[in-house]
């Protein structure tokens, strides 16, 4: 093959690779900790803003910030996708040696499953909180709510952050806040972008639910119900044109074909649908 015909057949290769999105398998289901469907199907990397992609699943997000000296991943998924997030960042001509560092939402295996993996392959920096942190590194085992039902392999941070610190890569800068509540060591992450030459605030948010939790006499937990209303004032006001969350469709994102939403939810709105659903919560309890 002559070098003409081996660029062009790359070039094909690359293109029909995205163009067949729906098209990649469903990733397995792990016998450990079972998940819906579409946190397992893959989509082809997705354009958000100009250096933001969603490179993850249907379900989950991934985001890959694309800079000037390398990349950030903000979270993983399961941990059955770090392969298909190394072939994305292929597609978007970031090599696996090009990711710098790895951020995430919160410590819960359908969000950093696979950064253990990923932190192997590619030699990125792991970047979390201290309460994250102790989780990540007991592989989430003695969860608080989950015990050792949602167990991944356990990964090292390299860097502690402390709220409202700033992460820098080159041009790439984003702030953290930390939001407990769904775990001690959420976080929500705020960086700026462009869209049709516009710059915009991203905020990337961590969830806000409360999923089958104790929040009464918490002896794990004693403060939660503090925790979360602290946290939604905090989202209340972060800089938020664009919302983002771990779990799509709680901010009304759909990743399929395109990243698109079907409803523009702001972070008032997320954080007051929260908080109503977590009153409620609190008034069938004491039922
Ligand atoms: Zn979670």
């Amino acid at each position: 093959m002559n070098i003409r015909i081996k660029l062009a057949a790359i070039v094909m290769a690359t293109y029909s690779s995205i163009a067949m999105a729906e098209n990649f398998p469903v990733l397995p289901q792990l016998d450990t900790y079972k998940v819906p469907e579409s946190w397992r199907q893959p989509v082809a990397p997705l354009k958000i803003a100009d250096n933001t992609w969603q490179i993850g699943t249907q379900g989950i997000t991934s985001l890959l910030l694309k800079g000037k000296e390398g990349a950030i991943l903000i979270d993983g998924g399961m941990e059955q996708t770090a392969e298909h997030l190394l072939g994305n960042m292929r597609r978007l001509g970031i090599a696996p040696t090009d990711l710098k560092l790895i951020l995430h939402s919160h410590a819960h295996a359908d969000h950093i499953g696979p950064l253990a993996e990923l932190k192997r392959i590619t030699g990125a920096q792991v970047v979390t909180n201290a309460e994250s942190a102790v989780l990540m590194a007991r592989g989430g085992a003695n969860d608080i709510h989950f015990a050792d039902q949602i167990l991944y392999p356990s990964v090292n941070a390299d860097r502690i952050l402390h709220n409202g610190e700033q992460v820098v890569l080159g041009d790439l800068r984003l702030r953290v806040h930390f939001i407990p509540g769904h775990t001690p060591g959420s976080m929500a992450w705020t960086w700026q972008d462009t869209v049709d030459s516009k710059v915009i605030d991203i905020a990337y948010v961590d969830s806000l639910t409360a999923p089958g939790y104790q929040l009464v006499n918490n002896l794990r937990y004693p403060d939660i119900v503090q925790d979360y209303r602290v946290s939604f004032e905090r989202v209340r006001k972060l800089p938020c044109d664009l919302l983002i969350t771990p779990h799509a469709g709680a901010s009304g994102w759909v990743f399929h074909d395109t990243a698109k939403r079907e409803r523009a939810l702001s972070c008032e709105e997320y954080a007051d649908k929260a908080s109503k659903s977590l009153e409620k919560k609190l008034v069938n309890n004491s039922k």
